[in-house]
């Protein structure tokens, strides 16, 4: 994962996956320890005016959250430390609420559906005008830009590959695209982790990160965060996050640290997992429609071999006998776990439309499998035999 054309002289750059084991950690010095603590402290002494200390109170910053947002950064490769937030979303709602009120978003129609569902709210309440786009599209992308242009400052928000239809967008050229014409640029990079790529190296103003999902990666912390290497855009971030009070708690920001250690060793593994589960499922008789960008004729294949390191670990798949045989699928599996979510060491389905706020474009029969660490045949003689009852 390392640049080529490091230079011979001078320190060979890290690699992501001793990143994530070595970023974050306290200085080295006798007696202290490995792991930053957690600290529990709503405030700090201070005094004088204006106060002295870089810690006031916690819900501006803490010293939990720095040893997380400086790894998240490194990994991003950011210059400065990320901004950890409760939840994703509310990493969202931060990056959404940079556009004026006479502004647009344009949005890929198959984005996460709570993000389509808070900027239809931005719509409703406060006329920012929102385009759904195909984001595979790229010629229809640049063409909604245009047309959104009157607006005052537009937002291109991104998210590729998207949840849940996998759909792979151009990121770089659909960035340059809209940096040309003035507009704020976003990436949800939830789904390719920032193993899979770096969409600030590619001009990105900001990413966003669900960290519930793989950079915890043991579903038991719901977090967020932002990144981004524009100071500007970075205290409206922060100031977003201390108005709104979008903040995380310090003992799961520990545990995202924690969890974000073992990240290269767990992306690895269910992504390869996913592949092999993903060229099973497109020979076999229960199966009318894979998806994953690694199978040779998936639309994204070509734009992900390009893009990304690896294709990530989630699969969409449409059992034979439409909805009900997708319904009967996910009641006829015993290790795969039905729930909603991804990004755990543990496998998961769901049946995407049996949320009523899914989007009306997604099949009824689709399902996202979200591939986790456990052993790939045990996965895979699963699934199969749950696929064997649908014959
Ligand atoms: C889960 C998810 C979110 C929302 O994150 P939360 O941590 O649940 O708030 C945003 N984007 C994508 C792609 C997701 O999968």
């Amino acid at each position: 994962m390392t640049s080529p054309d490091a230079p011979a002289h001078g320190p060979r750059p890290l690699d992501p996956s001793t990143v994530a084991v070595t970023a974050g950690r306290p200085e080295r010095t006798p007696g202290s320890p490995l792991n930053p603590p957690v600290v529990l402290s709503s405030t700090y002494v201070s005094q004088g005016e204006p106060p002295a200390g870089d810690l006031l109170y916690a819900r501006m910053g803490t010293e939990t959250w720095s040893p997380f947002e400086e790894a998240l950064a490194a990994l991003e490769g950011a210059s400065l430390p990320s901004l950890v937030f409760g939840s994703g979303l509310a990493a969202i709602a931060a990056v959404f609420a940079q556009v004026p009120d006479d502004g647009a978003i344009v949005v890929p129609q198959h984005a996460y559906q709570a993000a389509l569902g808070l900027a239809d709210e931005l719509e409703r309440r406060h006329g920012v005008r929102v385009v759904r786009v195909d984001v595979e599209d790229t010629d229809a992308v640049v063409a909604a830009l245009d047309d959104a242009a009157g607006a005052g400052r537009g937002l291109l928000w991104l998210e590729s590959p998207t949840n849940p239809m996998l759909e792979v967008a151009d990121v770089p050229a659909l960035i340059a695209a809209a940096r040309d014409r003035g507009w704020l640029t976003a990436v949800d990079n939830t789904f390719a982790t920032p193993l899979g790529q770096n969409p600030l190296a590619w001009g990105a103003d900001v990413v966003v990160h669900s960290v519930t999902k793989y950079l915890a990666g043991h579903s038991d912390v719901v977090l967020g965060a932002a990144v981004t290497d524009d100071p500007e855009l970075r205290a409206a971030l922060h100031g977003y996050r201390t108005q709104h009070g979008a903040i995380a708690g310090p003992s799961e920001v520990w545990l995202a640290l924690r969890g974000l250690r073992t990240l290269a060793l767990r992306v690895e593994r269910s992504q390869a997992t996913a592949a092999l589960l993903a060229g099973r499922l497109a020979g076999h008789p229960a199966v009318v429609q894979v998806r994953h960008p690694s199978l040779p004729d998936d639309p994204g294949h070509e734009r992900a071999s390009r893009l990304m390191r690896g294709y990530g670990s989630i699969v969409g798949l449409r059992p034979v006998g439409g909805r009900e045989g997708a319904d009967a699928l996910v009641a006829a599996v015993r290790l795969w776990v039905p729930a909603t979510s991804l990004g755990g060491v543990e496998s998961s389905l769901e049946r995407r439309r049996r949320f009523a706020t899914e989007s009306p474009t997604v099949p009824e029969d689709l399902l996202r499998l979200s591939v986790g660490i456990e052993d790939p045949e045990d996965l895979w003689s699963d699934l199969d035999q749950a696929l064997r009852t649908l014959l």
